[in-house]
């Protein structure tokens, strides 16, 4: 089996009067338009994942996530479509919510575990497959080298040089792989990352461990908006008026976060007059559906 995609992903520009007064282009990337579930940084994340358990005859994904996890979704839909069986180990109790449908629709079987023994993924997966030789870790979110290698690939289709890149941070793959597509280029691009975790600056050893090469980059930590998951009213009405204004979609769990940063490092004349600006749409849209009940109207 060919397990790749086709990747449609425009990068377009971004109209805003804001960006007119500081003289700056900013565009964006569309990788949420690659796949409706296996969205934006979660198929780059899987294509060499899956393209090396297919290597190891392994046809059972074992994965990882929370209740709204993009990643579980993606490796569900990822799974049916290139033939593998799934299993996604939750953490948390048992619930059933719009992402949890769409990872059963694939055909995804979902394990819940506690708390405690969710932090152990090596001990859960010995404990459930350890003999099942058909078996294939994908660890949560994706995080891995390979996830990183196929994520370096977005480099290779820009269609011109950025001063900047920014980009959503979970676990730190996708920044360590744009900074290794930025180093294997030799390009000046300077990454900014933008972690969703409160304190993100621990995520520097995990990008730092991906790289293929080191490098510097930027992290801005204070778009966190009190944690993974957590949103503010202000982080509300700026997703509502983007989208708005945009016709784009964006969640608040990342997309949210990562723009907020981008048009308030603007406002605050943070960036070069002349400078060009890239944002990665890294996808997960569908957590807006998680979070309705935040929208007001
Ligand atoms: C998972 C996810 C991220 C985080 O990616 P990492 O590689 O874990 O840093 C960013 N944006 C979206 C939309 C995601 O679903």
């Amino acid at each position: 089996m060919d397990i790749s995609l086709d990747i449609y992903s425009p990068v377009q520009q971004l109209q805003n009067q804001l960006f007119v007064d500081k003289g700056l282009q900013v565009y964006i990337k569309r990788d949420d338009l690659i796949h409706p579930i296996i969205s934006g940084n979660k198929w780059r994340k899987l294509k060499y994942t899956l393209q090396e358990a297919e290597r190891q005859g392994k046809h059972h994904l074992i994965t990882f996530g929370g209740a709204y996890s993009n990643h579980l979704m993606a490796t569900a839909a990822a799974a049916a479509k290139f033939g593998f069986k799934a299993t996604g180990f939750m953490r948390g109790e048992e619930v059933s919510n719009d992402t949890l449908f769409m990872c059963r629709l694939h055909g995804m079987e979902l394990i819940f575990t506690d708390r405690e023994s969710y932090r152990d993924k090596q001990a859960l997966f010995k404990k459930h497959f350890g003999d099942d030789n058909d078996a294939f870790f994908i660890d949560e979110g994706g995080a891995s080298n390979e996830g990183a290698q196929g994520v370096a690939e977005l480099i290779d289709e820009l269609p011109e040089t950025y001063d900047h890149i920014f980009c959503a941070c979970g676990t730190g793959t996708t920044a360590a792989g744009i900074v290794s597509g930025l180093t294997n280029h030799k390009l000046p691009t300077i990454f900014n990352g933008v972690p969703v975790l409160k304190g993100g600056d621990f995520l520097r050893k995990d990008i730092d461990r991906m790289l293929t090469k080191s490098a510097e980059y930027k992290l801005h930590t204070d778009y966190h908006f009190g944690g993974y998951g957590k949103t503010t009213p202000e982080l509300v009405d700026f997703i509502k008026t983007f989208i708005t204004e945009t016709g784009i979609l964006i969640d608040p769990v990342y997309t949210g976060k990562m723009l907020y940063a981008l048009y308030d490092l603007v406002a605050k004349s943070h960036f070069a007059r002349g400078s060009k600006i890239l944002v990665i749409h890294t996808g997960g849209v569908w957590g807006l559906l998680g979070m309705k009940e935040r929208f007001e109207f």
